[in-house]
């Protein structure tokens, strides 16, 4: 594994993307983030992660565009000079009654959650050295879905289950690991942890508690750095126990 290391958040603006951005800048990478929506927030992040001694660039890229997702992982290695690690944590979440889901809804899930995430995954691998990363943020209802509205979402993160076993059968053979993160309820705008759900959700845990940011910002960095090494084709559950 190389000294210096440059990794790609897409997502990075807010919630669990900015937290592993930050996390992993702290941990010596240079960082370039993915957002759709938010250039304040991006800029502020990319402050944050120069104040730490490290480069960082935002890129205006949606994950529904696919030439986008590409030119994002092209650009980082073009800027950056090269690319170790790819966090596929960009996610939307559209929950609601069966009965109610569009073929809109069911386009941009599988497209955003699942195609985004195989695009960048692809278009990594022609960077990616030997010791490269590919880590996704799935979730824990891919394995366990507590209630109702929620099969659009499970399905995309359960897609993400298989793409991980075949990624890291994949690229095991140039020594890159592929691994997915999946946090449970998460302090974020997508699930504030004083949103009308969060209480049910904090019941649902072992530990009685949401995860902070930080939580899964550390799950990526144990898998990203060199204790991760032998590990491929797997989840890092890290959901405070709902699925126990
Ligand atoms: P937030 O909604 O708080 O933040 C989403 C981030 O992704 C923002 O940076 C946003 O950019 C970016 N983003 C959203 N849509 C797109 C898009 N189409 N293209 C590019 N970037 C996009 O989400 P979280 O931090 O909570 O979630 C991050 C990941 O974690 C997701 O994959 C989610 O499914 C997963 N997850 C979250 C859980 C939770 O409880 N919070 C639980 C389990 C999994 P911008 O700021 O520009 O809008």
């Amino acid at each position: 594994m190389s000294a210096k290391r440059i990794a790609l958040v897409t997502g990075g603006s807010r919630g669990i993307g900015a937290a592993v951005a930050l996390r992993l800048a702290r941990d010596g990478m240079d960082v370039a983030i993915t957002y759709v929506s938010n250039p304040d927030r991006a800029k502020e992040v990319v402050a944050e992660i120069e104040g730490l001694g490290r480069r960082g660039v935002a890129i205006e890229a949606d994950s529904a565009d696919a030439d986008a997702v590409v030119a994002a992982v092209d650009r980082t290695a073009q800027e950056l000079g090269g690319l170790d690690v790819l966090v596929n944590n960009a996610g939307i979440l559209l929950a609601g009654p069966l009965s109610e889901l569009s073929l809109d809804d069911i386009d941009r899930t599988l497209t955003v959650n699942v195609r985004a995430v195989l695009l960048a995954s692809q278009a990594a691998a022609r960077h990616l050295p030997s010791g490269g990363r590919i880590i996704s943020i799935g979730s824990n209802l891919a394995t366990h879905v507590p209630g109702p509205g929620m099969t659009l979402y499970s399905a995309s993160k359960a897609a993400l289950i298989g793409m991980t076993k075949g990624l890291a059968r994949d690229l095991g053979p140039r020594g890159i690991t592929a691994n997915i993160v999946a946090p449970g309820s998460t302090d974020t705008d997508m699930n504030p942890a004083d949103g009308p759900g969060a209480e049910a959700q904090r019941t649902g845990t072992a530990l009685g508690r949401y995860n902070h940011v930080d939580d899964i910002a550390a799950a990526v960095a144990y898998l990203a750095g060199e204790g991760g090494r032998n590990v491929t084709g797997t989840t890092l559950l890290v959901d405070a126990g709902t699925n126990a």
